[in-house]
C-alpha cells in the first residue's frame, strides 16, 4: 500500500508517503498556522501533491490518508473540536478539505492514538496489547487491546492524564483537580518548581537554566538531581510518585502487555522507568506488572509514523466492515 500522512501539531505540520511496513519513501514538515486551518491545509495539500511526484506516484496510486490531530476531536466528522493552541481549526472539517483534495479515503484519529497504532504496528513491541503513553507538555494514551484501539465511544478513550489521583491535587488545565497531567505532564511540572523558586525555594535547577526560570525543563531537574539538589529529588520523588500510581491504574485496567513511554521517558533514562516500576507494585497487582514490558519509545519520526499507521488501520477497519 502508498499511504499519505499527514501529522498536524501545534507549531509544525509533517506530511510524508510510505507504506503499510512503516517505511517513509519522502516527508516535508512546515510551520501551521494556528489561526488558519483552511490557510495550512491548503498549503498542505500543495505539498503533499510535490511528495507524491517526488515519490513517483500518482494521486490515484495512494491507497489511504491518515491524518493525526490534537484532541479533542472527532474521528467520524474528521475535525478537531476545540483545542488551546490552534484556535483557528475549530470545528474544521479537516478530513472533508483532504478528501476533496484528493478523492481518496482519508481516517482521522487523535495522535495519541495515532502513535498506540504507530507502535502496534511498527515499535519494538510490534503486535503486542499496549499502551503508548505520549509523555510529554501532556499526558494521553494510545491503547491497542485485543488488537484493536480503543478509541471509546466519543473519541476521549485514551484521555488518561486527565484520570484523578487526588481530589486535593494540582488544579489541572482542564479544570479538574489533581488529575495525572497536573502533577506529570511536562509543561505543568516545570510551572510548579518555577513557581516554587518564586516563592524563595534554594534550588540548584535555576542555575542549570542559566539564571532564567522560562528555561527550566526536565534536563535542568534531570542535572540537579544527580547533582544531589535536595528540591529536585523531593519534587522527583513526587512525580515517579504519581506516574507508578497512575500506571499501576492502566495495569489494573488493561493488565496489557507492554506499555511504552515517549518523551520525558526516552529522555529519563534510570531517572524514569526503573525507579517508577520498583514503585508500582503499591498500585497494582505484581502478576500483572511482572507479565509486562515497560520501555521507552524507539521509533523515530513517531509523528509521520502515527499519520501513517492511522491510514492503514482505516483501510483495516473498512475491509473488516
Ligand atoms: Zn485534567
Amino acid at each position: 500500500m502508498n499511504l499519505l500522512g499527514i501529522d498536524i501539531g501545534g507549531t509544525k505540520i509533517a506530511l510524508s508517503i510510505g507504506n503499510e511496513r512503516g517505511e517513509l519513501f519522502v516527508d516535508q514538515r512546515f510551520p501551521t498556522d494556528p489561526g488558519s486551518a483552511q490557510k495550512t491545509l491548503t498549503r498542505a495539500a500543495e505539498v503533499a501533491g510535490e511528495l507524491i511526484a517526488k515519490a513517483g506516484l500518482t494521486v490515484n496510486q495512494i491507497d489511504a490518508i491518515g491524518i493525526s490531530s490534537p484532541g479533542p476531536m472527532c474521528s467520524k466528522r474528521r475535525m478537531i473540536l476545540q483545542t488551546p493552541n490552534l484556535k483557528g481549526w475549530d470545528h474544521f472539517k479537516v478530513g472533508d478539505f483532504i478528501e476533496d483534495k484528493f478523492k481518496r479515503p482519508v481516517f482521522m484519529q487523535n495522535d495519541a492514538n495515532g502513535a498506540g497504532l504507530a507502535e502496534y504496528m511498527f515499535g519494538a513491541c510490534k503486535g503486542k496489547d499496549l499502551i503508548y503513553l505520549t509523555m510529554s507538555t501532556g499526558i494521553g494514551a494510545g491503547i491497542i487491546a485485543n488488537g484493536q484501539l480503543v478509541a471509546g465511544t466519543n473519541d476521549l478513550g485514551g484521555e488518561v492524564g486527565h484520570m484523578t489521583l487526588d481530589l486535593n491535587g494540582p488544579l489541572c488545565g482542564c479544570g479538574k483537580t489533581g488529575c495525572w497531567e497536573a502533577y506529570c505532564g511536562g509543561k505543568n511540572f516545570a510551572d510548579q518548581v518555577r513557581a516554587d523558586i518564586a516563592c524563595g525555594v534554594q534550588t540548584s535547577i535555576l542555575k542549570e537554566a542559566g539564571g532564567d526560570p522560562a528555561k527550566i525543563g526536565m534536563q535542568e531537574v534531570r542535572a540537579a538531581i544527580r547533582a544531589g539538589d535536595a528540591y529536585a529529588c523531593k519534587k522527583w520523588d513526587v512525580f515517579i510518585e504519581k506516574m507508578a500510581h497512575a500506571v499501576g491504574i492502566l495495569l489494573q485496567a488493561f493488565n496489557p502487555e507492554a506499555i511504552i513511554m515517549g518523551t520525558l521517558a526516552i529522555h529519563g533514562g534510570d531517572l524514569f522507568i526503573p525507579q517508577m516500576r520498583d514503585r508500582i507494585p503499591k498500585y497494582a497487582w505484581k502478576s500483572s506488572l511482572d507479565v509486562c514490558r515497560i520501555e521507552a519509545s524507539v521509533l523515530n519520526n513517531i509523528g509521520e509514523l502515527s499519520a501513517i499507521a492511522i491510514a492503514i488501520d482505516g483501510v483495516c477497519q473498512l475491509k473488516k466492515g
